[in-house]
């Protein structure tokens, strides 16, 4: 590993002051969270920035609280802290399980929401699950506010849809008018998920599913939905259960996997068939909640 070039820190009181300090950095200026991805691809001379722009001094950027029917992440809230919020345990127990199973401790005691989305590892699982959940991205640059959907802000493989100046403020997720059970489960045997698998029922009265929606993730540059799938996983129980097989492959059909260090296209269709059933059969188990 290279010896780490030089840089400054700069710790931002206001998000304003943060845009304000990227806009005057440019090129040279990067923002700064946990810096669980950021220092490493520093330290292997993947990236280089003279100034750092520390938006883990800004108070309130990583609180977490319900507000008129919506769940608000801030974007500095660390893995850790989501997983352990009696909030998100009541009403999305879904995300504090998935966010127990990223990375290890150390990365989750540190590494933040927004630093996972922002860096846009393909190989995310708040990504997948997040889409899933129909959240919704909050921005503010210098030249003001606004809200983005998960699929717009992530762009593709370590791409986001954010200008030079503009910072993930927070994630909100709505709370659901309707009853729905939710699982994500993923698939890893290296560092990061092979397989994220998100799946979201609305039910009527347990034997009517009346909306769903499926992400697949890991397996493509970003996650992906599809709406002939989730077509076919709405209707009656044991006829959506009969139509499964034909749900998978038209995810792995939009998802279009690619070959990797993680597996062949091939195994990775395969594996959306078998995490789907397996995420229809978990949902199903599951009490009812917002997520
Ligand atoms: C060993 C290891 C295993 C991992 N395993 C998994 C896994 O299983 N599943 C998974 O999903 N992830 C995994 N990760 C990724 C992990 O979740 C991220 O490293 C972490 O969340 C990044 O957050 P950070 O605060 O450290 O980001 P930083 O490193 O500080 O920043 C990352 C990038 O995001 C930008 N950024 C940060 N915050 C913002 C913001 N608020 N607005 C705009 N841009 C911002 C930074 O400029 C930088 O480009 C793993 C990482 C490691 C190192």
């Amino acid at each position: 590993m290279m010896p780490l070039r030089r840089f400054r820190i700069h710790q931002a009181r206001e998000i304003k002051e943060a845009a304000e300090m990227l806009a005057q950095f440019g090129d040279k200026g990067r923002l700064y969270a946990g810096g669980t991805e950021l220092l490493l691809a520093m330290k292997h001379d993947l990236l280089r920035y003279e100034h750092l722009v520390d938006v883990k001094t800004i108070p309130g950027l990583d609180k977490i609280e319900l507000k008129n029917s919506t769940l608000h992440i801030g974007s500095t809230a660390t893995h850790r802290s989501i997983e352990n919020s009696p909030l998100i345990r009541e009403h999305f127990p879904v995300i504090a399980e998935m966010e127990r199973h990223v990375a290890n401790v150390r990365v989750r005691a540190t590494g933040t929401l927004g630093g996972n989305l922002c860096f846009a590892e393909p190989h995310s699982d708040p990504a997948t699950l997040l889409l899933a959940l129909r959240a919704k991205a909050r921005v503010q640059g210098s030249k003001g506010e606004r809200t983005l959907e998960m699929d717009e802000l992530v762009a593709g493989a370590y791409e986001t849809s954010l200008a030079a100046d503009e910072i993930l403020t927070a994630v909100a997720i709505p709370l659901s008018a309707k009853p729905r059970r939710a699982a994500y489960l993923k698939f890893q045997i290296h560092e990061r998920p092979t397989l994220g698998l998100a799946l979201v029922l609305e039910l009527d009265d347990g034997q009517n599913i009346k909306a769903a929606r499926a992400v697949v993730g890991s397996v493509s540059p970003k996650p992906c939905r599809s709406d002939k799938a989730e077509a076919l996983l709405a209707g009656p129980r044991d006829k959506v259960e009969k139509q499964l097989p034909h749900a998978a492959k038209a995810l792995a059909e939009a998802a279009d996997p690619v070959d990797d260090l993680e597996g062949s296209a091939e195994y990775k269709r395969h594996l959306i068939g078998v995490f789907l059933r397996r995420a229809f059969d978990r949902a199903l188990q599951r009490p009812t909640a917002h997520g």
